[in-house]
């Protein structure tokens, strides 16, 4: 057994963004500037910032038979990433998030789901024997919601550690929540889970009892800026963030789960495996994009020091 492994199995989207002094009113055409399209997907995300930072990461996913989806899975192996488990979906498109950005930095998204439908319990069960031999498997919910729950069900049997990072916000069965050992959720996140609105320390400390209560011994409620409330059965604190000059939070999170996954594989303890997410996640922030902005696991030491 690797003692190393992580197995991320979510979302490939590409992303087209296009800046427009205001959003479009019904029937209206406007000209945009700054067309890009980027690599994203929670999912993909996530695999590239546990891979750039120093885990040995497997991807279960699927792109469409199109350009940009062959190229993504290309783009995604060049950073060590092994997608021998990422499907070409003949007949589906990858996954695509059309996203427009007002000048006031507010962004309106429509996604096409695509060959994203396609990581279903069939296609994920081909890999049962890599699931249950990995240390740790780490998803997120823009993938089919069976897939998840089967997985995780499977994984928790077999002792392979569950994160869940609970994106975007959905709610989820008591039988999917007894399976997770960590889940990582934003304050909406928390909010939609619990029902509970975080706003103070009390509410973090509620909304964590409610969720261990459910079964999920390790609650992380990241608080943006503000770091994150780390709870483990019942005792937590709040973990505090690095002070930088963020210039585009996308992906903040993707990169915060990335490293967190990989520094509890390192066997760092949780606080400690925290402050490095927080470390990786600010200086995301400090740079555009969300694949792009990942950085180097010696940037994350050389921060940290
Ligand atoms: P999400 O990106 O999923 O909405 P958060 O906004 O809570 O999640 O951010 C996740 C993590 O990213 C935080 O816990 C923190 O480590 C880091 N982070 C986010 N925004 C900032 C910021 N402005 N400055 C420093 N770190 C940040």
């Amino acid at each position: 057994m690797n003692l190393n492994k992580l197995i991320v199995i979510g979302s490939v989207n590409i992303d087209h963004i296009l800046n427009v002094n205001e959003f479009p009113k019904p029937g209206e055409t406007l000209k945009g500037s700054n067309y890009k399209i980027s690599y994203g997907g929670k999912g993909a995300n996530q695999a590239v910032a546990a891979g750039r930072l120093g885990a040995n990461v497997q991807f279960i996913a699927a792109v469409g038979d199109d350009d940009l989806g062959k190229k993504f899975k290309q783009q995604l192996e060049s950073d060590h990433i092994d997608t021998h488990t990422v499907a070409v979906v003949e007949s589906k498109n990858t996954g695509v998030a059309l996203i427009l950005v007002n000048k006031q930095g507010e962004n309106q998204i429509a996604i096409h789901e695509g060959a994203n439908s396609a990581v279903t319990p069939e296609y994920v069960g081909q890999f049962e024997d890599d699931i249950i031999k990995a240390n740790a498997v780490l998803m997120q919910l823009e993938t089919p919601l069976q897939t998840i729950e089967h997985v995780a069900k499977l994984a928790k049997q077999n002792n392979t550690k569950v994160i869940l990072n609970p994106a975007p916000a959905q709610s989820l069965s008591d039988d999917l929540l007894k399976h997770i050992d960590i889940i990582t959720p934003n304050e909406t996140e928390a909010e939609y889970l619990t029902g509970i609105k975080i706003v103070t320390e009390q509410d973090a400390q509620k909304a964590s009892a409610f969720l261990h209560n459910k079964g999920i011994n390790t609650v992380i409620i990241t608080l943006g800026s503000k770091g994150a409330w780390v709870s483990y059965c019942g005792k937590g604190e709040i973990v505090s963030g690095f002070h930088v000059k963020a210039v585009d939070t996308i992906g903040a999170g993707d990169t915060f789960n990335g490293m967190l996954v990989t520094a509890l594989l390192e066997g760092k303890v949780l606080n400690q495996a925290v402050r490095y997410a927080h470390a990786a996640a600010a200086l995301s922030v400090t740079k555009a994009g969300a694949q792009t902005s990942v950085p180097t696991r010696n940037e994350v030491e050389d921060f940290i020091k």
